[in-house]
């Protein structure tokens, strides 16, 4: 079988608009160009998983992008677990003018990234998850209709820019695989790019049935006043198969939710607490983002 670390070497030095890192793939029949990020932080190596669908595309083009192009290096090469090299990718200075890797590369990629028509950038997480799909832009959940999970208005509410916000054409998603290095993830990513392809008649099949989907509406990101924050633990009990099955921890406005040295943190509106973090350190981190729960 060929490995994660095979299609890396296979990608990493190809180039596309003279950029290292980049392929593009054009079927015989002309279509849409769909965009795959690939190791936005590079550690979530699960979008080369793109890599071994390749053959069903039948029509339009494909281009692979290896996003953080160092530290995915060093992922495979150094075999450290690197996310980043100076800065996180998904939190971009909207300038973009720095000297970070990170920011260096994104300038890079621009005219890569502007000349997609749909866009699908693809990560893992940490610990054990479920596929989830996040909308970037425009319609970006319709590309992925078998994942149960959704998350509206993301960017809107995050700090800095993800790099999937630069990525052209009418309708990009942000998807999370799930757990990083596992084969399942592996699996998932596959199958979700496949669908995709699909969705956009890039490839000689009917797109799966759609699934039952719960959807959730960001309305606003948590921050810590200070490190000795913690959430009340029953915030942090939520797993991913009660986001899917809609049981997720819920919030009343003016509930208590975190403490510290400092007064109590209340919710500031009824819903449920995403991805809170045990601690935060870094204090321009969201610790949490308050969502609207629509099943
Ligand atoms: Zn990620």
């Amino acid at each position: 079988m060929t490995s994660p670390r095979d299609y890396f070497e296979q990608l990493a030095w190809r180039r596309y608009k003279g950029v290292l890192g980049v392929h593009r793939i054009d079927a015989l029949e002309g279509g849409p160009v769909l965009g795959i990020g690939i190791a936005t932080h590079g550690n979530e190596i699960e979008g080369l998983a793109a890599f071994a669908s390749l053959p069903k595309l039948v029509r339009g083009s494909v281009v692979l992008v290896l996003c953080n192009l160092e530290a995915v290096t060093r992922h495979f090469c150094a075999e450290e677990s690197v996310r980043y090299i100076d800065t996180n990718m998904n939190r971009l200075p909207s300038s973009l003018n720095s000297s970070a890797s990170e920011v260096v590369r994104a300038r890079e990629l621009l005219p890569v990234l502007e000349s997609f028509d749909y866009g699908m950038d693809i990560h893992s997480t940490p610990g054990p998850s479920e596929p989830m799909s996040l909308n970037v832009r425009g319609e970006g959940l319709s590309l992925v209709p078998t994942i149960p999970i959704q998350i509206d208005g993301m960017l809107e509410h995050q700090a800095g820019v993800p790099l999937s916000s630069l990525f052209g054409g009418k309708s990009v998603v942000g998807v999370e695989a799930g757990q990083q290095g596992t084969e399942q993830a592996w699996e998932d990513a596959q199958r979700i790019f496949e669908t995709t392809l699909a969705v956009l008649g890039m490839a000689d099949e009917e797109p799966p049935p759609s699934v039952e989907k719960s959807h959730y509406q960001i309305l606003q990101p948590i921050y810590f006043p200070n490190p000795t924050y913690r959430f009340f633990p029953r915030l942090l009990t939520g797993t991913f198969s009660s986001l899917r099955e809609g049981t997720y921890p819920k919030v009343k406005k003016g509930a208590p939710i975190a403490y510290g040295e400092g007064t109590t943190l209340r919710a500031p509106d009824d819903g449920v607490l995403l991805f809170p973090r045990r601690k935060v350190s870094d204090l321009t981190d969201e610790a949490a983002f308050l969502a609207r729960f629509n099943s």
